[in-house]
């Protein structure tokens, strides 16, 4: 029996994608085996290949000047890559909006304190339990940074920005982890975009970097070869062995979302989702969620109980009624809805019946 799986990662996939996947194991459309065993060097894997990145660009609309890698490691190999790539006046700009940008943050300051370089946080969230996303202006980013990092949707604590920062001439780099295709974003306000892909796009393993062409020549001179943005961009991603596995089942993901409209249809339905869901806490006098009206996350939503025992009673309880994975992050407690594009809509209505049957019993 499938269950509806509210992790935050791994997330699910869509049954849809997981069939064809299925399908298309022991023989990949008549080369008999599967894509896994397959050569990254041979035809059949240069189209699996193509046909991903092309996905990409037309889903989310990405301007020729930009090069859409796929690659190994995660979004947290990402955090020590940026500041080894972009590297001209060896400063650079983060925003501190939750755990995974505090991360970004602390891998940069770690590589950057052996070079001279000053790595700092202009503006943080902590002070609230990040429970809102602080407000960027011009003013605050310094002219001369090489870059701004954000992180777009804060996975462990439930935001998201409901803006784009006005950088001006800096380029803004953006963790889209737990995000990508699931908002119509404007890729050319960014000057880099990256996300692992297992949240949205895929089974882990494979990480996609977008980056724009004139930020692909400012590495460090340290810069190890495979971190390098360019080393991939040069071999459109197969410089060594690719995870191939992951990467077809992204494209897989992606013809999908293309048949269901694309971007502009999965925002609709994430919409749809999440205002389910928060119009359901808002009402309700048994049920919180701790974020900042305004910063709300479209794809992980928090709340709490009226205590942390309740709270734990409600995620043994839930993962009996086949709603799996519902604990919030141990930094923030309660639970936490990861209601990802793969979620259905009829994933979120079992949840909200779960919570009254759940209120019911237990105020
Ligand atoms: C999950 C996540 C990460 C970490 O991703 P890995 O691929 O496991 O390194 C980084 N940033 C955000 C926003 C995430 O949600």
């Amino acid at each position: 029996m499938r269950v509806f799986n509210f992790s935050a990662g791994p997330s699910m996939l869509p049954l849809e994608v997981l069939k064809r996947v299925q399908a298309k194991l022991l023989d990949y459309e008549g080369c008999g085996m599967s894509v896994a065993e397959l050569s990254h060097r041979g035809k059949v894997y240069e189209e699996i290949n193509a046909e991903t990145e092309a996905l990409m660009r037309e889903l989310m609309h990405v301007p020729a000047n930009y090069d859409i890698i796929f690659i190994q490691g995660g979004a947290s190999l990402q955090f020590a890559a940026i500041p080894l790539n972009i590297r001209i006046n060896k400063k650079a700009d983060y925003v501190v909006s939750g755990n995974w940008a505090s991360n970004a943050l602390k891998e940069a300051q770690n590589i950057g304190k052996h070079y001279g370089c000053d790595y700092k946080a202009i503006a943080s969230s902590e002070d609230k339990v990040f429970s809102y996303v602080p407000k960027i202006t011009k003013s605050m980013i310094r002219p001369d940074a090489d870059y701004l990092h954000i992180c777009q949707n804060n996975t462990i604590f439930g935001t998201r920005y409901n803006y784009i920062p006005d950088a001006g001439n800096v380029p803004i780099v953006n963790d889209m982890s737990s995000c990508i295709l699931s908002e119509d974003y404007d890729v050319s306000k960014y000057g880099v975009i990256y996300a692992g892909a297992q949240k949205n796009l895929a089974p882990a393993g494979v990480t996609v970097v977008i980056v724009r062409k004139d930020l692909q020549d400012k590495f460090a001179p340290e810069c190890p070869t495979m971190l390098k943005w360019k080393t991939q961009v040069d071999q459109k991603s197969l410089y060594n062995t690719p995870p191939s596995l992951s990467t077809y089942m992204a494209m897989e993901v992606m013809r999908y979302v293309k048949e269901l409209g694309g971007i502009k249809a999965m925002q609709k339905h994430n919409e749809e989702k999440a205002a389910l869901l928060y119009n359901f806490l808002d009402s309700s006098k048994f049920y919180r969620n701790p974020v900042n009206k305004e910063d709300r996350s479209l794809m992980n939503i928090t709340f709490v109980s009226p205590s942390s025992e309740l709270d734990d009673k409600f995620v043994k309880e839930s993962e009996k009624a086949g709603l799996m994975f519902l604990k919030g992050h141990k930094l923030v407690g309660g639970m936490r809805a990861s209601i990802y594009n793969a979620m259905p809509i009829e994933g979120v209505k079992a949840l909200i019946e779960f919570m009254k049957k759940f209120e019911l019993a237990n105020k």
